[in-house]
């Protein structure tokens, strides 16, 4: 490749931090289309625009690799969650649920596929349709698409309240081969929740194998993550291993009181598994959970903050106990009155949530819920809570690890070549953060407020936000297969 003599845009006098862990320096980066360029040393380089980022840190963009975004990147592409933190692409189609390939015709989806939005929504009979669409949307952030085993399940089973036939089973392979085919990174489940919990291993992994098969992945919401968190480790290590797939753990916690502390067990086991086959964990930072309201995850004792109710709107950011207070009744009452409805649950202790976030294996995953009305602060906070709260302001780890958490860890584990690093050639998803300021504002009470501290991201090469005025936003997300290239819009 010639190096071109003008680059279209230089960051200049920036501290580079790459994305691999290596420790921090000050260079130039330059950006040709959609590439870095070159990196040279600082204070040296020219390009049709200049931008002096002199005491801020440039990284790779941030990797969300939790994310319910499947509606969000079409229906509002800006994509401001997600950009003022700094991220460039998001994973969608966690837990067990995707927005395709499901075409719903007649009643609105069963929890949790109702998170992603109701029956008018599911509309991607496959997934080239959906990629279709997000193309045409053109979301400010990339896009990499897992299929939900719940997902599956509903477009194929009458009833999900047991294990699919063998049949069904070769029905929801062929749908999901298909789809693999078509661009999907892999397999999600959410063993944890109703349409997905009568399905026994065997099921998953005749899945499993097929996104094996594709390259892919497959990660799991588990069945527990409560009393029998250890049961479900192995149970999802079994399933990687009889399948030969690459595992990711979601959203690792170890939830309800009585399991406070048994991260240090779950992380040792975590650790010999991921020594004879390829784990790696995606975690949030905060050591309340959210999902929707389930009368089972009620015990009258830790906090919980509805953060959405149909039936009653208008409860959304208060507190259980205080509604059933209210109306003297208690709370799983309560639970039954606001349902349909969505929950925040202060389950965890933070010792753990530090000690899992704290672990090399880890990756960060906002698991944000973008259609709550009063959503977990997750949606908003994370990755500048984890540089910030975690990395700068209590020493957790450095901030070299912090990025290479949300930046080369990622992209090695979905597959996206030439992101999340800062090198010659690679995409120029690119951050630009003050380090020491950057913090997340988002709070349980004031859920939706952008981070502190970013003040410029670049995806594709292109200005994707920015908190200069003189500096021009413009949308250039793309959806990505597990190549990591931009899919050729399907036709
Ligand atoms: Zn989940």
């Amino acid at each position: 490749m010639s190096t071109p003599l003008i680059y279209d845009i230089v960051l200049r006098n920036g501290t580079v931090i790459d994305g691999t862990g290596a420790p921090r320096y000050m260079a130039d980066v330059a950006i040709n289309g959609d590439r870095i360029t070159a990196i040279r040393s600082p204070g040296t380089l020219k390009g049709r625009q200049t931008i002096n980022i002199e005491g801020l840190v440039v990284s790779p963009g941030f990797i969300d690799v939790h994310t319910h975004d499947d509606r969000l990147v079409l229906i509002d592409p800006s994509m401001q969650p997600k950009v003022s933190q700094g991220i460039a692409t998001v994973v969608v189609g966690n837990c067990g649920i995707s927005l395709s390939p499901l075409k719903l015709t007649t009643s609105d989806p069963v929890p949790p596929l109702n998170l992603l939005g109701s029956k008018q929504d599911f509309v991607f009979d496959s997934m080239r349709d959906y990629i279709k669409a997000v193309n045409q949307a053109v979301p400010a952030v990339n896009v990499v698409a897992l299929v939900g085993h719940s997902t599956l399940r509903v477009a194929v089973m009458d009833e999900l309240d047991r294990p699919a036939s063998a049949e069904e089973t070769q029905q929801m392979r062929s749908i999901l081969r298909k789809a693999l085919a078509e661009g999907a990174a892999g397999l999600s489940s959410g063993l944890y929740y109703q349409p997905a919990n009568a399905a026994e291993m065997d099921e998953l992994v005749e899945l499993a194998k097929e996104a094996s098969h594709a390259g892919g992945i497959y990660t799991t919401h588990m069945r527990d993550e409560d009393d029998f968190v250890m049961e479900s480790l192995q149970e999802t290590f079994e399933t990687g291993r009889r399948a030969e797939v690459p595992v990711v753990i979601s959203h690792h916690k170890c939830a309800g009181r009585k399991n406070w502390g048994r991260s240090v067990d779950t992380l040792r086991v975590i650790e010999q598994a991921a020594a004879t086959q390829e784990i790696h964990v995606d975690a949030y930072p905060y050591s309340a959970c959210s999902t929707v309201l389930r009368a089972d995850a009620i015990d009258e004792s830790i906090r919980i903050i509805i953060t959405w109710s149909t039936p009653c709107p208008e409860v959304a950011g208060r507190d259980l106990a205080d509604i059933a207070a209210e109306w003297q009744i208690s709370q799983h009452e309560a639970c039954e009155r606001l349902s349909p409805a969505g929950a925040v649950y202060f389950d965890m202790s933070e010792e753990d949530v530090q000690r899992i976030l704290a672990h090399p294996l880890v990756m960060i995953g906002s698991d944000g819920i973008p259609h709550d009305s009063h959503p977990h602060p997750r949606l908003w906070g994370t990755f500048p809570r984890v540089l910030g709260h975690y990395s700068r302001d209590i020493g957790l780890f450095s901030l070299e690890e912090a990025v290479r958490k949300m930046t080369s860890l990622p992209a090695q584990r979905f597959g996206l070549t030439k992101r999340g690093t800062i090198a010659n050639d690679h995409f120029a998803d690119l951050v630009v953060f003050d380090p020491t300021i950057i913090s997340d504002a988002a709070t349980f009470e004031q859920p939706i407020a952008p981070a502190v501290g970013v003040t410029l991201l670049l995806v594709n090469g292109q200005v994707a936000y920015s908190t200069r005025p003189d500096l021009a936003s413009q949308r250039n997300g793309r959806f990505l297969t597990r190549s990591g290239m931009s899919t050729p819009l399907p036709t």
